[in-house]
Protein backbone atom coordinates (compact mmCIF):
# COMPACT_ATOMS: atom_id res chain seq x y z
CA UNK A 1 0.00 0.00 0.00
CA UNK A 2 3.07 2.53 1.06
CA UNK A 3 4.33 1.80 -2.21
CA UNK A 4 1.37 2.31 -4.34
CA UNK A 5 1.08 5.99 -2.67
CA UNK A 6 4.36 7.02 -3.39
CA UNK A 7 3.63 5.99 -6.84
CA UNK A 8 0.39 8.29 -6.90
CA UNK A 9 2.21 10.90 -5.80
CA UNK A 10 4.91 10.34 -8.29
CA UNK A 11 2.38 10.52 -10.70
CA UNK A 12 0.63 13.52 -9.42
CA UNK A 13 3.80 15.55 -9.01
CA UNK A 14 4.81 14.71 -13.32
CA UNK A 15 0.94 15.86 -13.88
CA UNK A 16 1.74 19.43 -12.52
CA UNK A 17 5.22 19.58 -14.12
CA UNK A 18 3.30 18.98 -17.22
CA UNK A 19 0.38 21.22 -17.08
CA UNK A 20 2.43 23.92 -15.89
CA UNK A 21 4.86 23.79 -19.08
CA UNK A 22 1.84 23.55 -21.14
CA UNK A 23 0.56 26.68 -19.45
CA UNK A 24 3.91 28.00 -19.59
CA UNK A 25 4.32 27.42 -23.22
CA UNK A 26 0.86 28.94 -24.13
CA UNK A 27 2.12 31.87 -22.17
CA UNK A 28 5.44 32.09 -23.94
CA UNK A 29 3.63 32.77 -26.80
CA UNK A 30 2.92 36.02 -26.63
CA UNK A 31 6.26 36.78 -26.18
CA UNK A 32 7.98 35.58 -29.16
CA UNK A 33 5.00 37.19 -31.55
CA UNK A 34 6.28 40.82 -29.55
CA UNK A 35 9.50 39.74 -30.10
CA UNK A 36 9.03 38.93 -33.76
CA UNK A 37 6.95 42.08 -34.28
CA UNK A 38 9.96 44.40 -32.68
CA UNK A 39 12.57 42.69 -35.32
CA UNK A 40 10.14 43.99 -38.18
CA UNK A 41 9.39 46.56 -37.00
CA UNK A 42 13.18 47.21 -36.62
CA UNK A 43 13.74 45.93 -40.35
CA UNK A 44 11.42 48.36 -40.90
CA UNK A 45 13.00 51.41 -39.67
CA UNK A 46 16.03 50.42 -41.28
CA UNK A 47 14.74 49.96 -45.05
CA UNK A 48 13.08 53.69 -44.16
CA UNK A 49 16.94 55.32 -43.16
CA UNK A 50 18.08 53.50 -46.53
CA UNK A 51 15.26 55.56 -48.25
CA UNK A 52 15.82 58.28 -46.21
CA UNK A 53 19.38 58.68 -47.00
CA UNK A 54 22.23 57.90 -49.09
CA UNK A 55 21.81 55.12 -50.96
CA UNK A 56 24.29 51.69 -49.90
CA UNK A 57 27.59 51.25 -51.09
CA UNK A 58 26.76 48.57 -53.57
CA UNK A 59 24.43 50.99 -55.57
CA UNK A 60 26.89 53.69 -56.29
CA UNK A 61 29.77 53.28 -59.13
CA UNK A 62 33.39 54.41 -59.01
CA UNK A 63 34.88 55.50 -62.08
CA UNK A 64 38.76 54.87 -62.13
CA UNK A 65 41.15 56.37 -64.40
CA UNK A 66 44.99 55.28 -64.49
CA UNK A 67 46.44 58.39 -66.05
CA UNK A 68 48.94 57.81 -69.06
CA UNK A 69 49.13 55.09 -71.14
CA UNK A 70 52.79 53.10 -72.54
CA UNK A 71 53.12 55.45 -75.41
CA UNK A 72 52.11 58.41 -75.83
CA UNK A 73 49.99 60.15 -78.28
CA UNK A 74 51.05 63.84 -79.20
CA UNK A 75 47.82 63.95 -81.68
CA UNK A 76 45.38 67.18 -80.56
CA UNK A 77 41.75 66.92 -79.37
CA UNK A 78 40.13 70.00 -77.78
CA UNK A 79 40.37 70.23 -74.33
CA UNK A 80 36.55 70.76 -73.39
CA UNK A 81 33.24 70.49 -75.42
CA UNK A 82 32.72 73.28 -78.18
CA UNK A 83 36.47 73.87 -77.33
CA UNK A 84 39.18 75.92 -80.18
CA UNK A 85 42.30 75.09 -78.13
CA UNK A 86 43.56 71.78 -78.48
CA UNK A 87 45.95 69.20 -76.61
CA UNK A 88 47.81 65.93 -76.91
CA UNK A 89 45.33 63.08 -76.70
CA UNK A 90 47.99 61.67 -73.80
CA UNK A 91 51.11 63.07 -72.67
CA UNK A 92 54.35 60.97 -71.29
CA UNK A 93 53.78 61.37 -68.61
CA UNK A 94 56.68 61.15 -65.44
CA UNK A 95 59.24 58.77 -64.66
CA UNK A 96 60.77 57.83 -61.39
CA UNK A 97 64.14 59.59 -60.79
CA UNK A 98 65.36 56.85 -58.70
CA UNK A 99 63.14 53.53 -59.53
CA UNK A 100 63.12 54.89 -63.44
CA UNK A 101 59.38 53.62 -63.24
CA UNK A 102 57.01 55.43 -65.59
CA UNK A 103 54.36 57.00 -64.25
CA UNK A 104 51.91 54.80 -66.55
CA UNK A 105 52.94 51.72 -64.30
CA UNK A 106 52.79 53.31 -61.04
CA UNK A 107 49.19 54.87 -61.63
CA UNK A 108 48.00 51.22 -63.19
CA UNK A 109 49.26 49.52 -60.22
CA UNK A 110 47.31 51.83 -57.77
CA UNK A 111 44.14 51.99 -59.43
CA UNK A 112 44.30 48.20 -59.22
CA UNK A 113 44.38 48.12 -55.59
CA UNK A 114 41.65 50.63 -55.09
CA UNK A 115 39.32 49.02 -56.97
CA UNK A 116 39.97 46.10 -54.29
CA UNK A 117 39.85 48.62 -51.46
CA UNK A 118 36.64 49.85 -52.85
CA UNK A 119 34.87 46.56 -53.90
CA UNK A 120 35.93 45.28 -50.65
CA UNK A 121 33.59 48.25 -49.23
CA UNK A 122 30.79 47.13 -51.21
CA UNK A 123 30.77 49.72 -54.27
CA UNK A 124 30.60 48.91 -57.87
CA UNK A 125 34.10 50.20 -59.88
CA UNK A 126 34.68 50.86 -63.69
CA UNK A 127 38.28 51.14 -65.02
CA UNK A 128 38.76 53.07 -67.15
CA UNK A 129 42.09 50.88 -68.56
CA UNK A 130 43.21 47.58 -66.59
CA UNK A 131 46.67 47.33 -69.45
CA UNK A 132 49.21 49.55 -69.98
CA UNK A 133 49.43 49.18 -73.85
CA UNK A 134 46.30 50.77 -74.93
CA UNK A 135 45.56 53.96 -76.89
CA UNK A 136 42.60 56.04 -75.34
CA UNK A 137 42.63 60.08 -75.48
CA UNK A 138 42.02 62.15 -71.96
CA UNK A 139 38.90 63.03 -73.94
CA UNK A 140 37.66 59.43 -74.63
CA UNK A 141 38.40 58.25 -70.89
CA UNK A 142 36.04 61.15 -69.29
CA UNK A 143 33.48 59.77 -72.02
CA UNK A 144 34.40 56.25 -71.06
CA UNK A 145 33.52 57.35 -67.46
CA UNK A 146 30.47 59.19 -68.47
CA UNK A 147 28.87 56.21 -70.08
CA UNK A 148 29.50 53.46 -67.28
CA UNK A 149 27.18 55.40 -65.10
CA UNK A 150 29.26 56.11 -62.48
CA UNK A 151 28.59 58.70 -59.83
CA UNK A 152 32.26 60.24 -59.61
CA UNK A 153 35.19 59.89 -61.73
CA UNK A 154 38.95 59.46 -59.91
CA UNK A 155 41.96 60.11 -61.97
CA UNK A 156 45.35 58.62 -60.45
CA UNK A 157 48.53 60.32 -61.42
CA UNK A 158 51.68 61.22 -59.64
CA UNK A 159 53.54 64.99 -60.15
CA UNK A 160 56.59 65.96 -61.82
CA UNK A 161 59.10 69.25 -60.36
CA UNK A 162 62.05 70.57 -61.68
CA UNK A 163 63.13 70.68 -58.16
CA UNK A 164 63.82 67.25 -56.37
CA UNK A 165 63.04 68.05 -53.30
CA UNK A 166 59.48 69.27 -54.29
CA UNK A 167 57.37 67.04 -52.63
CA UNK A 168 53.94 65.97 -51.38
CA UNK A 169 50.45 64.76 -52.81
CA UNK A 170 47.81 67.46 -54.40
CA UNK A 171 44.12 67.33 -55.84
CA UNK A 172 43.39 69.01 -59.16
CA UNK A 173 39.64 69.99 -59.92
CA UNK A 174 37.92 72.20 -61.77
CA UNK A 175 36.79 75.80 -60.59
CA UNK A 176 33.90 77.86 -60.79
CA UNK A 177 34.37 79.65 -63.78
CA UNK A 178 35.44 76.51 -65.78
CA UNK A 179 33.70 77.12 -69.12
CA UNK A 180 32.77 73.28 -69.64
CA UNK A 181 31.74 71.99 -66.38
CA UNK A 182 31.48 74.81 -63.49
CA UNK A 183 28.12 72.87 -62.29
CA UNK A 184 30.59 70.25 -60.95
CA UNK A 185 32.98 72.33 -59.16
CA UNK A 186 31.58 72.38 -55.51
CA UNK A 187 31.17 68.75 -55.91
CA UNK A 188 34.20 67.64 -56.98
CA UNK A 189 35.75 70.27 -54.61
CA UNK A 190 34.10 68.43 -51.88
CA UNK A 191 35.23 65.03 -53.25
CA UNK A 192 39.10 66.25 -53.76
CA UNK A 193 39.00 67.45 -50.42
CA UNK A 194 37.80 63.99 -48.85
CA UNK A 195 40.20 62.15 -50.43
CA UNK A 196 43.13 64.72 -50.51
CA UNK A 197 42.41 64.38 -46.06
CA UNK A 198 42.16 60.65 -45.78
CA UNK A 199 45.18 59.68 -48.32
CA UNK A 200 47.52 61.74 -46.62
CA UNK A 201 46.22 60.79 -43.11
CA UNK A 202 46.91 57.14 -44.32
CA UNK A 203 50.04 57.83 -46.09
CA UNK A 204 51.64 60.48 -44.14
CA UNK A 205 52.26 61.97 -47.64
CA UNK A 206 52.67 65.89 -46.95
CA UNK A 207 49.41 67.57 -48.11
CA UNK A 208 49.50 70.23 -50.89
CA UNK A 209 46.46 71.12 -50.86
CA UNK A 210 43.48 71.88 -53.43
CA UNK A 211 44.48 73.64 -56.42
CA UNK A 212 41.58 74.74 -59.68
CA UNK A 213 42.75 73.21 -63.05
CA UNK A 214 40.76 74.61 -66.61
CA UNK A 215 43.06 73.15 -68.60
CA UNK A 216 42.29 69.35 -68.14
CA UNK A 217 40.79 67.66 -71.11
CA UNK A 218 40.46 64.72 -68.55
CA UNK A 219 38.56 66.69 -66.42
CA UNK A 220 36.36 69.17 -68.69
CA UNK A 221 34.95 66.21 -71.04
CA UNK A 222 33.63 64.78 -67.90
CA UNK A 223 29.83 65.09 -66.71
CA UNK A 224 29.95 63.49 -63.06
CA UNK A 225 32.10 65.13 -60.14
CA UNK A 226 35.90 64.87 -61.08
CA UNK A 227 39.53 65.03 -59.13
CA UNK A 228 42.83 64.07 -60.32
CA UNK A 229 45.20 62.89 -57.74
CA UNK A 230 48.49 63.84 -57.87
CA UNK A 231 49.54 61.20 -55.37
CA UNK A 232 53.41 62.28 -55.01
CA UNK A 233 56.45 63.43 -57.32
CA UNK A 234 58.31 61.18 -58.98
CA UNK A 235 60.91 63.33 -58.84
CA UNK A 236 62.00 63.17 -55.49
CA UNK A 237 63.51 60.17 -54.77
CA UNK A 238 62.40 59.31 -51.47
CA UNK A 239 58.42 59.88 -52.70
CA UNK A 240 59.53 57.61 -55.94
CA UNK A 241 60.75 54.74 -53.53
CA UNK A 242 57.78 55.37 -51.50
CA UNK A 243 55.31 54.57 -54.30
CA UNK A 244 56.37 52.25 -55.46
CA UNK A 245 56.62 49.61 -52.30
CA UNK A 246 53.43 47.54 -52.92
CA UNK A 247 52.33 47.86 -48.98
CA UNK A 248 52.59 51.72 -49.33
CA UNK A 249 50.48 51.50 -52.75
CA UNK A 250 48.12 49.45 -50.52
CA UNK A 251 48.00 52.43 -48.31
CA UNK A 252 47.72 54.21 -50.57
CA UNK A 253 44.27 52.65 -51.89
CA UNK A 254 43.05 52.33 -48.60
CA UNK A 255 43.61 56.69 -48.20
CA UNK A 256 42.05 57.30 -51.42
CA UNK A 257 38.81 54.38 -50.88
CA UNK A 258 38.18 55.92 -47.48
CA UNK A 259 38.65 59.48 -48.83
CA UNK A 260 35.52 57.89 -51.45
CA UNK A 261 33.11 57.12 -47.79
CA UNK A 262 33.42 60.62 -46.56
CA UNK A 263 32.14 62.05 -49.73
CA UNK A 264 29.16 60.04 -49.43
CA UNK A 265 28.72 59.91 -45.72
CA UNK A 266 29.95 56.69 -44.91
ZN1 LIG B 1 50.25 62.51 -65.04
Amino acid sequence: MKKAGKTLLCFAIVCVLVLCSVFAGKEEKPGKEAAAKTAAAKETDSVLEIKKGAKERSQYIIAIDAGHQQHANSATEPVGPGSKTKKAKVSGGAVGVATKTPEYKLTLQVAKKLKKELEEKGYQVYMVRTKNNVNISNKQRAERANKSGADIYIRIHADASSSSSVRGASMLYPSLKNPYVKNLSKSSKKLSNCILKSYCKKTGIKSRGLFTRDDLTGTNWSKIPVTLIEMGFLTNSAEDRYMQKTANQKKMAVGIANGVDDYFGF
